[in-house]
């Protein structure tokens, strides 16, 4: 995760490596490294000009530790800077009992996948998750989301297999007083935002009121990911998003400019294909991971 943008990030450190203090002049190259570094791994452009500005300001400003070295100094400012930039850590949301949780995103980002780690890992927390197949458009999404419910005993209601709008009312009915407390919703994608899809995301979430709208992402999508955030953030409101392919060549593009774009949180990261390959999103870890 991240080799390439912490191996270039180095290049930075290594420079102000032996200097006595941070100066305007000798943190010039640094500052056009990680911009460079940034750029590259498909950081929104906006998003690196306001970030380099804030490590700028922060770097020659009056708040320099004297414990630190200029280089430790300079990764601790853009580590503080990172984690800002990611948002506070935000922890599902689960206010009523059966609490909805509908999963939305385009075609191939793992959402059905998703749907399923989040319902082993709720599981394995003590919660009592029923699984919906409401996405009706892929074709393998229903068997594969069956599938992956009895790899984790977590039962799966597919209804007709047809009519999503119905699958998702007659789930609420199967679901009432069953003693099920998280109900996970797959919703049908698509492979571009398309207008059907919509109508049907906001008439499915008009019939939840769900207490979570978690949109997935791939990673290695970059910014054509972080694109259809803003458009489904803004026909949906939704409430956080899952990351996945983050064990993949992950730039960094979208983990570090989804928060920016759309103001809403990262709520997990998928790392692999395995059902436990879905992680918490905690800020400070991916910081880490990306200054090495
Ligand atoms: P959907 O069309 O959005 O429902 O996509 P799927 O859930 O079928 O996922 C598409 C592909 O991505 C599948 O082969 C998944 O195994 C794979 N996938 C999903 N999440 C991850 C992840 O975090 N890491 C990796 N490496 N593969 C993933």
């Amino acid at each position: 995760m991240f080799e390439g943008l912490q191996e270039k990030l180095s290049k930075a450190f290594k420079t102000l490596s032996g200097k006595g203090k941070i100066t305007e002049k000798n943190i010039k190259e640094a500052i056009k490294i990680v911009k460079l570094s940034l750029l590259e791994a498909d950081v929104n452009y906006k998003v690196v000009k306001e970030f380099i500005e804030d490590v700028k300001k922060k770097a020659l400003g009056e708040k320099v530790l004297r414990s630190l070295t200029p280089d430790q100094m300079f990764i601790k400012i853009l580590r503080d800077e990172l984690i800002k930039l990611m948002g506070e850590k935000q922890p599902l949301k689960m206010i009523h009992s059966p609490s909805y949780i509908m999963m939305v995103g385009l075609q191939g980002s793992g959402k059905t996948t998703s749907a399923a780690k989040l319902a082993n890992l709720l599981k394995k927390k003590g919660r009592k998750p029923y699984l919906v197949a409401a996405d009706t458009y892929r074709p393998a999404a229903i068997d594969q989301l069956i599938t992956l419910g009895k790899k984790i005993d977590v039962p799966v209601y597919c209804g007709d297999r047809k009519h999503p709008i119905k699958i998702v009312e007659e789930a609420l009915k199967e679901v009432k007083d069953s003693g099920y407390d998280v109900v996970i919703f797959d919703t049908a994608g698509r492979l571009h935002i398309d207008n059907e899809m919509m109508n049907e995301l906001v008439e499915i979430k008009e019939i939840l009121s769900p207490d979570e709208i978690l949109m997935v992402v791939d990673a290695m999508t970059g910014q054509d990911a972080v694109n259809s955030a803003k458009t489904f953030n803004e026909k949906l409101d939704v409430t956080g998003f899952v990351v996945t392919k983050m064990d993949g060549d992950a730039r960094g593009g979208v983990i570090l400019s989804i928060r920016y774009v759309t103001n809403k949180p990262v709520k997990f990261i998928g790392v692999g294909e395995k059902i436990e390959d879905l992680e918490e999103f905690y800020p400070e870890r991916i910081a880490s991971r990306i200054l090495g």
